[in-house]
């Protein structure tokens, strides 16, 4: 069988470094993509040095032009991509008081622009392959969480999105389902602490004593769901929403 082609976007570090890892050593070909070509390198070295094939491809998802020169580098470098991971995202919180207009085009055009265009540009190859896995980052944020109404509105836009993808693409053989995570520990969260003025250790003991499990997330816990939802056997799970939040009560959010 000829392997599968996997995008994944924002892989440079956190939870899409995990995923483009974890799909690699699930045995697909993975374009790792981030805003600086040179930050994938780590990525695209853990890969190779576990006996993967992965590329690093610079691209703000953004930007339009840029977006469809990376997904031309994938089908050439690659192949043809059917599987796309929307993990690219930013946070610039501030109680809605004090958010600037640019806090709220930053946030909606990396995570909801960013979506749009990747997908627009990557779906054609899935239809073609009448085949295809996406998996769209969202967030227990979505379900509102103070100082992030820019956030929390593309969080729960790309549920939206997620789910009217699974009907429009359904039909092609491709699913599209929404990861939503808790609290995961990365250079994101590692930020908001600062932000907040609070040691990144305190938040996390906090986070971890506010969640069922008693732990806070890490990228490999994200990592896994998506693998679930991108391989060959989920092919009747679409339009769906996965809390990857350690617990029924969303009490810290991110
Ligand atoms: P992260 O460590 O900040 O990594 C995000 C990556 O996306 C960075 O490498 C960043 O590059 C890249 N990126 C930002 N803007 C981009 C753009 N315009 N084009 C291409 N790449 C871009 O974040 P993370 O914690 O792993 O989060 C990954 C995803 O999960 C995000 O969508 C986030 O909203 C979501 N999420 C995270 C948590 C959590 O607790 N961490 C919870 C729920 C949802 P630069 O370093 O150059 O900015």
């Amino acid at each position: 069988m000829v392997q599968r082609v996997a995008l994944v976007t924002g892989a440079a570090r956190g939870i899409g470094a995990a995923t483009a890892q974890r799909l690699a050593a699930d045995g697909l070909a993975v374009a790792v993509l981030d805003l600086d070509e040179a930050a994938t390198k780590s990525t695209v070295e853990a890969i190779i040095a576990a006996g993967g094939r992965a590329v690093g491809i610079g691209a703000d998802v953004a930007d339009r032009e840029q977006v469809e020169n990376a997904v031309a580098r994938v089908v050439a470098e690659l192949g043809p991509p059917t599987v796309l991971v929307n993990n690219a995202g930013v946070l610039r919180d501030n109680l809605i008081f004090k958010m600037t207009d640019d806090d709220w085009d930053t946030v909606l055009s990396v995570h909801l622009r960013g979506a749009f265009l990747v997908t627009r540009a990557v779906q054609g190859h899935m239809v073609e392959a009448k085949w295809g896995r996406i998996v769209n980052l969202s967030s227990t944020s979505a379900l509102g969480n103070r100082g992030q109404v820019n956030y929390a509105a593309a969080k729960a836009g790309m549920q939206g999105f997620t789910k009217t993808l699974a009907i429009e693409l359904g039909r092609y053989g491709v699913t599209a389902n929404a990861v939503a995570p808790g609290f995961i520990e990365t250079a994101m969260t590692a930020a908001t602490a600062a932000r907040m003025g609070i040691d990144f250790e305190t938040l996390k003991k906090g986070g971890a004593e506010q969640t069922a499990v008693k732990r806070i997330g890490q990228p490999e816990d994200v990592a896994h769901t998506i693998s679930f939802l991108a391989s060959e056997g989920a092919g009747f799970v679409s339009g769906q929403v996965i809390y990857v939040s350690g617990g029924p009560q969303l009490g810290v959010l991110f």
